[in-house]
């Protein structure tokens, strides 16, 4: 689709009621609406509870009252939206759902276009993914698509699984697996400091690189989410999908275009490259935590086994550190560290590019060595990039001192930049899958963390909880690196803000 095309649609949201459609898709949609973005289109909100359409159009609008003062525009928008009292497992209601569907095509010129979103608890996805087919709901003139949120399955099996189901009635091009990090400014962000940048691209190898650090750490603990979290931990909630789509940008091989299949592609060799850790492996490669009582803000906050839903003696990890190695030409022996966890000292994703030290330092013989060079890629809630270097320190003799060269996103374009479901939302409706996950990136990333998964499952940890809520994790995820002669760099004070 062309660049100033406005994409035209029918939009099914099921789970209307639900936070993700309130907080992030409904706001969402309003802001491609506000900016003119989208061409004649129309939402149908599918959930369980008795709502009339009025009383939708109060639930939308109150969703979007921070978006703007003209209360017209939020009339106008709202007035799109209409609502099917509808539970997902009863067969019998799909076909009243189409009915609804048709008309609303009819009336708004919509072209067949259907988009299918699925904003629900993934046990759903795949029978009503069976019923959209069945009942006639994707037999439509214009295009049909699904997108679906995660967490696509548990392990590799389910999602397989899954993914049979919903390959009945779609195939893999019109299915949208949201990875909501690659919808974030700076992750897609990296591809283009890599490669539109000659002073990085030469260097983004194992000669120059010394290793790399992601960091996705929280602040809040497993707030009311304690039920699906205990099945999940860390490990399967982050690790999975956002850090590892993080490191395969950050490694990929220039793709040779910025077609979807090309750019999917080199992510997917990066997948295949990823050294797979197994059995006694495990423990010299990952490391997990839980997290105990502490002060978070001068407040007393439980430990992750007093939360609600919890079980008191839970094995569950709210924190992973890894060692990742990409056993190709380019990365052979750097390591890729990543950590994620919750009630962590600060709410941060940042990722730290390590280059190697110079052959020799003429400058610090007394003083210690010098500083590494450092690009630092502030994610959130931060957006930008700082890199390290050394200059002279000022002062009669030669010695240097490490300065910073820095780059904020917001003060440079004066704008907000608009939030991840934003643009996914508008990725979709103009067909643009770059940014979703392709089923072989899901599966290679399930097999390899089905792998520790299974290690951890079997083998309960008899330090958890092992880290203070307000730290930075527990100190086997130092240890992790200092054996490697590597330290985390302390994200809390790379702040691009500060500089
Ligand atoms: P939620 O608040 O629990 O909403 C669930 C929605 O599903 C409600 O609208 C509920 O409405 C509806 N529902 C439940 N059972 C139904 C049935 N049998 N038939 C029809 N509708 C049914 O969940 P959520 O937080 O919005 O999350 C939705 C999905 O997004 C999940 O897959 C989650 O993992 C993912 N996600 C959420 C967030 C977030 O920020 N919330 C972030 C990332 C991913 P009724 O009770 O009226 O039926």
């Amino acid at each position: 689709m062309a660049q100033n095309e406005k994409p035209t649609a029918l939009i099914m949201i099921f789970g209307a009621t639900g936070d993700l459609a309130k907080r992030k898709l409904f706001p969402s949609l309003f802001r491609l609406y506000e900016k003119n973005k989208l061409g004649d289109f129309a939402v149908i909100g599918v959930a369980r509870r008795s709502l009339s359409n009025e009383e939708f159009h109060a639930s939308v609008s109150q969703s979007i009252h921070n978006e703007t003062s003209d209360q017209e525009k939020i009339k106008e928008f709202s007035s799109k939206f209409y609502y099917h009292s509808h539970d997902v497992t009863d067969s019998d209601s799909y076909a009243s759902l189409n009915k609804i569907a048709e008309e609303l095509d009819n009336h708004y010129q919509l072209n067949g276009n259907r988009i299918f979103y699925l904003a629900m608890a993934p046990e759903f996805f795949g029978t009503i993914a069976e019923h959209l087919k069945i009942d006639g709901l994707t037999d439509t003139n214009g295009f049909k698509r699904l997108v679906i949120e995660k967490p696509f399955g548990h392990d590799l099996e389910s999602a397989k699984k899954l993914n049979k189901q919903i390959r009945t009635a779609f195939s893999e091009d019109e299915i949208y697996r949201i990875d909501h990090y690659l919808g974030k400014e700076m992750v897609q962000n990296i591809e283009v400091i890599r490669f539109a940048n000659a002073l990085f691209e030469p260097l983004w190898n194992n000669r120059f690189i010394s290793n790399i650090q992601v960091t996705s750490s929280e602040t809040l603990g497993v707030e009311e989410r304690g039920r699906y979290y205990e099945k999940s931990g860390a490990l399967r909630d982050m690790v999975q999908n956002h850090m590892l789509q993080m490191v395969s940008l950050l490694a990929m091989e220039p793709p040779i275009s910025l077609t979807t299949d090309e750019i999917r592609s080199e992510k997917v060799r990066v997948f295949r490259a990823l050294r797979p850790i197994k059995g006694s492996e495990v423990k010299d490669y990952f490391v997990r935590g839980q997290y105990d009582k502490g002060l978070m803000n001068e407040k007393e906050v439980p430990a992750y086994r007093e939360e609600d839903m919890v079980n008191p003696e839970s094995n569950t990890e709210t924190f992973v550190a890894g060692k990742l190695m990409i056993d190709n030409f380019r990365w052979a022996g750097v390591p890729f560290y990543i950590r994620t966890g919750k009630r962590m000292e600060a709410k941060t994703t940042k990722i730290v590019v390590e280059f190697k030290d110079i052959p020799m330092d003429l400058y610090n013989r007394q003083e210690g060595s010098v500083n590494p060079n450092l690009l630092v890629i502030h994610i959130q809630p931060e957006e930008g990039i700082t890199l390290y270097l050394n200059a002279k320190k000022t002062g009669q003799y030669m010695n240097s001192t490490p300065v910073k060269l820095s780059y904020a996103n917001k003060g440079i374009d004066g704008l907000n930049t608009p939030e991840a479901y934003e643009k996914l939302l508008y990725d979709c409706l103009r067909g643009d899958a770059t940014n979703f996950t392709h089923w072989d990136e899901v599966a290679l990333s399930w097999s390899f963390v089905d792998n520790i998964s299974e290690v951890w499952e079997n083998e309960k940890e008899q330090n958890f909880p092992n880290y203070e809520s307000g730290s930075m994790g527990p100190k086997a995820a130092d240890d992790l690196l200092e054996k490697e002669g590597h330290f985390w760099w302390p994200v809390t004070n790379l702040d691009v803000e500060k500089c």
